[in-house]
């Protein structure tokens, strides 16, 4: 398979290049040249796979040229032995919602599912390579945690990560600096996510520097993730439905790559009628998908921090598809964003999203209501983030089953679920020691030299 950048077609990359790079160097993102597509019979072949073996199936499709299947089957292995649960996620079915629970790895956000095989995949392709990466990474709570978990003592990488300072949660803060390793570094931005975000494309985008770390990047940009992530979306829809009927999925989300999964899922042939955009007040998703006009305003802090984002950059993976795979039209609206702040997309393209898409945002009021809810009539305990996914779909009406992406352990924000029920959720056993051991990590401002500096004295 090979893969383009969205800003230019002309080049063509493999699988390798796009994993290490993350970014492609004209600021675009990669994008498969062709997404494999699967009909009925295919469909109906994959539909009785564990977990594990379908996996290995559709991410054979992405990166055949890499790996072989005995690679690939030993990479899943590793990548998922430690989750909680048998077959990765679960179902969990609570009135007529089907809560599909990605929260069962090592770091309690879905997160892990597709960090836990990259830092697998790195140390296969570093080592077969001699190369030695420095990740950089930009985190609004969750990625940090599950990048660090997967590439925490590796031999020949090195990890930044950078989080808000004060922005994030506690229990999400100490899943990062507790981690007691000679090759893990966090650093605390003075800043808003975004600022983290735009600090890590700007490294990329500065080829000497990039290039003077060996820099790679693992944020949800980077298309190995998408991959992984497609994975969840075949198989719940094959556990909860019939192969061919249509179903929708609600996602929390926040940077448009775990729904945007969603998207290739659809385009590859799963029957999928919408793919919900759940937002919190940070709604410009929300707003682009119902008027066309993408602008980014300034970022709240809200109780689902994961999702505090305005600039979501998947989003260019959608308009370039949209926009039948014109890398011209894509480059000339993202320099709209850059230079004028903002892009509008035409009636047609709008078209094509609202047919795929549907969008709406939760209050913070009632996110929390949907979590006492939840817990009042069903006993159970959600995280904010999930709460978002569970609001939205009761909210708008839609034909055919749902099913929620759970994206996070209750655990994980214990305060405000505590706020919304009165009841204090427990880590899971194994994780409880992070709330007591010391944490490491530095202070720095938002100054982007500073930040570089930093960087390159410790690689
Ligand atoms: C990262 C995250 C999201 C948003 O995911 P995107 O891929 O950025 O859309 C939602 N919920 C939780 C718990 C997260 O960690």
């Amino acid at each position: 398979m090979q893969y383009i950048s969205t800003r230019n077609t002309t080049k063509t990359f493999s699988f390798k290049d796009v994993f290490l790079n993350g970014l492609a160097s004209d600021g675009g993102l990669y994008v498969p040249k062709q997404i494999p597509s699967y009909s009925i019979l295919d469909l109906e072949k994959l539909k009785n796979l564990s977990y594990r073996e379908l996996a290995v199936r559709i991410i054979l499709d992405f990166c055949a040229d890499e790996f072989s299947e005995s690679e690939i089957k030993d990479l899943i292995k590793k990548s998922y032995k430690n989750f909680r649960v048998q077959d990765v996620v679960t179902i969990n079915k609570t009135g007529n919602i089907n809560l599909l629970e990605l929260f069962h790895g090592p770091t309690l956000a879905f997160k892990d599912i597709a960090m836990q095989v990259i830092g697998n995949m790195y140390e296969n392709i570093l080592e077969k390579d001699k190369l030695k990466v420095n990740v950089v990474v930009a985190t609004s709570g969750d990625t940090g945690a599950a990048a660090i978990a997967a590439i925490k003592d590796r031999k020949n990488m090195k990890i930044f990560v950078l989080h808000p300072e004060n922005k994030i949660s506690e229990v999400q803060r100490k899943f990062m600096t507790t981690v007691n390793s000679s090759n893990v570094f966090n650093i605390a931005l003075g800043g808003n996510f975004d600022d983290c975000q735009k600090f890590v494309k700007s490294m990329f985008a500065d080829k000497n520097f990039r290039s003077s770390i060996n820099m790679s990047g693992v944020n949800s940009i980077n298309w190995a993730r998408i991959i992984f992530q497609i994975v969840y979306y075949f198989f719940s829809h094959f556990k909860i439905a019939k192969l061919n009927e249509k179903i929708n999925f609600s996602v929390p989300t926040g940077n448009f790559g775990d729904i945007y999964a969603g998207y290739v899922a659809k385009k590859m042939g799963l029957p999928i009628n919408k793919l919900v955009i759940a937002t919190n007040k940070n709604d410009i998703l929300k707003r682009v998908v119902n008027t066309g006009h993408y602008k980014p305003v300034k970022v709240e802090h809200t109780v689902s921090p994961s999702m505090d984002i305005q600039i979501a950059s998947n989003f260019e993976r959608l308009i370039f598809d949209v926009n039948s795979c014109n890398s011209k039209k894509t480059l000339k609206l993202m320099n709209d964003l850059n230079e004028r702040g903002e892009f509008k997309i035409e009636k047609e393209e709008l078209k094509k999203i609202k047919d795929s898409f549907f969008s709406e945002s939760l209050s913070e009021e009632e996110t929390k209501s949907i979590m006492s809810e939840m817990y009042k009539n069903h006993g159970i305990l959600i995280d904010p983030h999930t709460a978002v996914g569970i609001g939205v779909a009761k909210k708008i009406s839609l034909e055919g089953n749902t099913i929620v992406l759970a994206t996070a352990h209750p655990s994980k924000f214990s305060d405000v679920v505590m706020e919304a029920t009165g009841i204090k959720p427990e880590l899971p056993e194994n994780l409880k020691n992070i709330l007591v051991e010391k944490e490491n990590y530095d202070k720095l401002p938002k100054d982007l030299e500073k930040v570089k500096n930093y960087i390159i004295e410790r690689v």
